[in-house]
């Protein structure tokens, strides 16, 4: 029976496929779905292989948009074989394609491109969820794996705990065979998912992995042996930072403003083997709310082109540079001892002007005088009084990614100091353009503003 099934998996078939009768075209069959929260048309007809308007005709529905919990759905042609209740959802990660999927669970490819209306196995996106079949149709140890170009025989016994000896007994190869690029080959199960990675990269994650807009992603790559590497990503380059000789991270931002949707990333590599790599994220809406905001008059002076530009400018130098010394390590701490006012991102309108701007940080109210206090660690870049932003400090934290505390009350730090977490750098205040005392948390990375809060919730790199 073992070898029954290794013929089976070696000709990329799944023996329950032929054990169906009918040949190629199953007969015509009716299933029946209950609608469930959260279900459309669209959910269900990928659910059962099927189409949006091949369900509409069934049930003689005029609109796709009404469907009810509880309303029961004829389901013309369901594909035989899947199982909607065992029929597994799968979140892409990065270096997956259909065909590492198809390795991993014991649908074949066709299936799974029928499944999931996929017409490129190696087009998916991180965080695309697909639907597997049923993975209760099968007990096996063994997976295929199809060889890479830049694989070479000894990197995928390795990889798979074998020896070359080992890798070639078990797919009936001579040592004169070659393994070359496209070749399928029987390797032993993985708990760890297999990904289709060029050399060096041997694994490769991204944190959130369908991130937001105003978010920041941490993306980490890990070699077999030292890099350099830039990242694109949304028309900006990014510098890699060193973990160690093999595990390198970058942290990418995504301008609030930026359209969901879904957007390339690609990983120039140099080194010993000098390659790209290009994956693809999904960025969500961030469900920022709006907000206008009206000045006392004898502020609005402050609004005014000629005084905002010159000193966004100034900022913006300041937190551009890429320090290749990271100075944050986990989790950063709130930067005051007060609540939250308001949230970064918030789209903005000033004394009646359009909803063009955004929050770009995060507020906390309180008392002027209370502390304010580095939440990493890391060096006093920009310690000045400005007309916008008040008594303002930027803290760099390194691999290009800085924090501001602007309308403080009075600075206690100097450029070039260097402070742990915790440290005090300064009060609240209401200098500057603020309609009250609070603090103005701001964080950019590689030269974009995103959500500090994030920071406080999830660990970098
Ligand atoms: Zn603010």
């Amino acid at each position: 029976m073992r070898w029954l099934v290794l013929f089976f998996m070696l000709m990329g078939m799944v023996p329950v496929v032929m054990a169906q009768e009918g040949g190629s075209t199953p007969p015509p069959t009716t299933t029946i779905h209950v609608v469930q929260r959260g279900d459309t048309l669209f959910t269900i007809a990928q659910l059962y292989g099927t189409t949006v308007e091949a369900i509409m005709t069934a049930n003689n529905l005029s609109d796709a948009r009404f469907i009810e919990v509880g309303q029961r759905l004829l389901i013309p042609n369901a594909r035989p074989g899947i199982n909607p209740n065992t029929n597994l959802p799968h979140v892409v990660q990065p270096g997956e394609t259909l065909y590492t999927l198809d390795s991993q669970y014991p649908a074949s490819l066709d299936e799974l491109m029928l499944l999931n209306h996929v017409v490129h196995p190696r087009r998916l996106y991180v965080g695309q969820v697909i639907l597997v079949g049923d993975a209760t149709r099968t007990d096996e140890t063994f997976s295929l794996y199809v060889v890479q170009a830049g694989d070479y025989p000894l990197r995928i016994a390795a990889r798979f705990g074998l020896t070359l000896e080992r890798l070639r007994q078990l797919n009936g190869l001579d040592e004169w065979t070659p393994i070359v690029p496209g070749m399928t080959l029987l390797v032993p199960k993985q708990a760890k998912p297999l990904l289709n990675l060029p050399t060096p990269l041997t694994n490769l994650t991204l944190n959130p992995t369908i991130p937001a807009q105003g978010q920041s992603v941490s993306l980490k790559m890990e070699t077999s042996v030292p890099i350099q590497a830039t990242i694109e990503f949304m028309e900006r380059t990014y510098q890699v930072g060193t973990i160690d000789p093999t595990h390198y991270a970058a942290i990418l931002s995504i301008h609030a403003f930026a359209d969901a949707g879904v957007y390339p990333i690609r990983l120039n590599l140099l080194g010993e083997h000098p390659t790209t790599y290009e994956l693809r994220i999904e960025v969500q809406d961030g469900g920022y709310g709006s907000e206008a905001i009206d000045f006392p008059a004898d502020r609005e002076y402050l609004l005014e082109a000629s005084v905002v530009q010159p000193e966004l400018d100034r900022v913006i130098a300041v937190v551009t540079p890429f320090t290749p010394q990271r100075y944050f390590d986990g989790l950063m701490s709130l930067p005051a001892a007060s609540t939250m006012t308001s949230p970064f991102g918030t789209r903005r309108s000033y004394d009646g002007s359009p909803y063009n701007t955004f929050h770009g940080g995060a507020d906390f109210g309180g008392a002027v005088g209370t502390p304010i206090t580095a939440p990493a660690g890391g060096v006093v870049v920009f310690a000045e009084a400005t007309q916008v932003r008040g008594n303002a400090v930027i803290i760099d934290h390194g691999w290009g990614v800085y924090t501001g505390y602007w309308h403080q009350s009075e600075i206690f730090v100097q450029v070039g100091q260097t402070v742990n977490r915790g440290d005090t750098i300064g009060t609240l205040g209401g200098t500057g353009l603020a309609t009250g005392p609070h603090l103005h948390w701001e964080m950019w990375v590689n030269g974009v503003q995103v959500d500090p809060m994030q920071w406080v919730q999830q660990a970098f790199p």
